[in-house]
């Protein structure tokens, strides 16, 4: 390899709140990395979503995936503590419990039926509640009478999923280079490492582990891998600040310690698009007033729209190329939840060059399908 060339250990691609997760714990380990981040044009789910450390119903379709959300969520409150600590900045997590509530009996049972199941097949404990009205009713009393029932998780937790970006990129910033306004136009394996093109020069890396959210679609087929994301998008807004009430999470509305209402709910296929409607607006404002009729008087201030990345059966991928090894795939939709995970255990085996064999249910060879 040439003089004069930057070099790194470690090239992490995208800065959002898996890249930076990933980039503080591999720097935690003594790695030499960088970390590209595209920049404001970007569309960026780390920016736009709820918040929510989220447990119940996730991994419905598999059970590793439970695992792995229930064991996340479970170490959020030292990974909220140590990052706290070193970076100086509130994370505002909590985990007072939440409520998934349901607008009509045969939602409920079969909210109930999915939760059992779910129970049953998970290794990882989370407990959870059935509730009718009357029951949520003695946790909160604001409830609407809409609401038929819920069950409700002590695993679940919220916190402010911007000054956890800040956070992280905060303290990768005294361990690595942190390259904003880098976006990567391409990696070309070179040898025993990756070129790592960017319009401001060539990195040479060592490795290279594509966090890129939707971008990683366009970069992993150069690297001998498969990224099949595909933007859904969310819409959420935000309350003034009112008096603290709400002291459990709603699946789609949290109040935050500030005091603003955000809730959402919205899944759509919208493509690239990632403006509002005001019919989705509309119809998500009116389910947050059925849930809490008190809203009906609050003042949004703000709304806005972003894409999750999501894969085809909704689960994370974590893959390493097989045609160019040390070249990794991370990509998940709960990025905020994931974020102990990715920072803990998936960096320490991104550092030491090879995945769990454990992690075989999220590897991307699960959307091959055999020819006939
Ligand atoms: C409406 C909504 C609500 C959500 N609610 C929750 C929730 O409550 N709890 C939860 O756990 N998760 C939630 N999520 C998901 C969570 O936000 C994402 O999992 C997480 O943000 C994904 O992070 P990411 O870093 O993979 O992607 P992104 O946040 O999209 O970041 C990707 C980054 O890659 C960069 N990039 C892209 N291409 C390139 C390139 N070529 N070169 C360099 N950089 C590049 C971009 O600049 C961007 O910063 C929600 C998402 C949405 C949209």
């Amino acid at each position: 390899m040439e003089s004069g060339q930057n070099r790194t250990g470690i090239a992490v691609i995208g800065g959002g709140i898996v890249g930076a997760s990933v980039a503080y714990g591999l720097a935690a380990h003594g790695e030499t990395v960088t970390l590209f981040d595209e920049g404001d044009i970007a569309f960026r789910a780390a920016r736009g979503n709820l918040g929510n450390v989220w447990v119940q119903g996730k991994g419905a379709g598999g059970p590793a995936y439970a695992d792995l959300t229930r064991q996340a969520a479970k170490d959020w409150d030292e990974f909220a503590h140590d990052l706290g600590a070193e970076s100086g900045i509130d994370l505002h997590f909590r985990r007072p419990g939440a409520f998934f509530f349901c607008f009509s009996e045969a939602e409920l049972e079969r909210r109930s039926k999915m939760m059992a199941d779910l129970e049953a097949r998970a290794t990882v404990p989370s407990r959870f509640e059935v509730m009718d009205n009357d029951g949520i009713r003695k946790l909160l009393p604001e409830v609407g009478s809409a609401v038929t029932g819920a069950t409700f998780c002590s695993d679940d937790g919220t916190t402010n999923p911007f000054h956890l970006l800040r956070a992280l990129i905060s303290v990768f910033e005294r361990r690595g280079d942190y390259r904003p306004r880098h976006a990567v136009a391409g990696i070309v394996p070179d040898g025993a490492g990756f070129r790592v093109k960017t319009q401001q020069g060539d990195w040479l890396a060592e490795r290279v582990v594509l966090t890129a959210g939707l971008g990683n679609k366009e970069l992993a087929p150069e690297l001998g891998l498969s990224a099949p994301v595909r933007p859904v998008r969310g819409q959420i807004m935000v309350t003034e600040k009112l008096k603290p009430f709400l002291r459990h999470g709603i699946s789609f509305i949290r109040q935050t310690v500030e005091g603003g209402i955000v809730f959402g709910e919205s899944s759509e296929e919208a493509g690239l698009d990632d403006r509002t409607t005001p019919d989705v607006i509309q119809t998500t404002a009116k389910r947050a007033v059925a849930a809490l009729p008190l809203l009906a008087n609050a003042q949004v201030v703000r709304s806005w729209a972003a894409l999750r990345v999501m894969s085809p059966d909704g689960m994370p991928v974590y893959a390493e190329s097989a045609a160019h090894p040390g070249a990794f795939l991370v990509t998940v939709h709960s990025g905020v939840t994931l974020a102990p995970f990715h920072a803990g255990p998936l960096a320490a085996a991104l550092s030491a060059g090879r995945l769990d064999p454990a992690w075989q249910p999220f590897s991307s060879d699960r959307f091959s399908v055999p020819a006939p």
